[in-house]
């Protein structure tokens, strides 16, 4: 997975590529798909949701620039497999599911696979994590139809924010956001997407 699908396209940081090398992608899914988790393809992980393909996750996870140091919140847990990446490349890694189940389940899985650091939370993410505020790095998993501001608020200068945003089950801009030293926020597209949705409310 990792030569082919990674380090044989434009994923060249090698702290990214240690870290896909190191988690376990199989144990994060439903027992009836373990035989894909190394495909170069998403993977459904119940209540109608998918975990991403490892290419996806590998880019998103590079296009943040993690240090050893830095507080990363990602929105959309679904089945812990990105926190648990991205806790190879620093310490403080917060997590907020909407689904409850999928919480629940994901912030069971992390601990008992040596993941424990990970802080998991179930609720809306579009808030974010106000009390762990600021991030240099937020990473969004499902697409959504615009930015949420507050987690451009929450966003330290300095920081950057990956997110897939646009219109509702169409194709989407994966956007990174970067908030400059003087508090000026830009951003730029990198590629076309397609993510579950972004929800705001606990619905099936
Ligand atoms: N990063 C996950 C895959 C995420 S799929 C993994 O590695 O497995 C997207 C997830 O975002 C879904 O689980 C969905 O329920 C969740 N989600 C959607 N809208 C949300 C919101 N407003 N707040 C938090 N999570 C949300």
């Amino acid at each position: 997975m990792v030569r082919e699908q990674l380090a044989g396209r434009d994923i060249g940081s090698a702290a990214v590529l240690r870290a896909m090398r190191r988690v376990p992608r199989h144990l994060f899914v439903p027992e009836a798909r373990q035989r894909n988790a190394y495909e170069d393809t998403p993977l459904p992980i119940g209540e109608g949701q998918t975990i991403s393909q490892p290419y996806m996750v590998a880019f998103m996870t590079q296009a943040l620039h993690l240090g050893r140091g830095d507080k990363v919140l990602e929105i959309g847990t679904g089945s812990g497999y990105q926190a648990a990446v991205l806790s190879q490349l620093t310490d403080s890694v917060y997590t907020i599911e909407i689904v409850e189940p999928l919480g629940e389940a994901a912030r069971t899985r992390l601990q008992e696979l040596g993941y424990g650091k990970v802080q998991t939370r179930i609720g809306d993410g579009y808030n974010g994590w106000p009390e762990e505020a600021p991030f240099d790095a937020i990473i969004v998993t499902a697409g959504a139809e615009e930015i949420p501001q507050p987690l451009v608020d929450q966003l330290a200068a300095g920081g950057r924010m990956v997110i897939p945003v646009g219109p509702h089950r169409g194709v989407r801009d994966l956007v990174l956001l970067k908030k400059r030293r003087n508090g000026k926020v830009v951003q730029e597209s990198l590629m076309a997407v397609r993510f579950v949705p972004f929800t705001r409310k606990n619905r099936p």
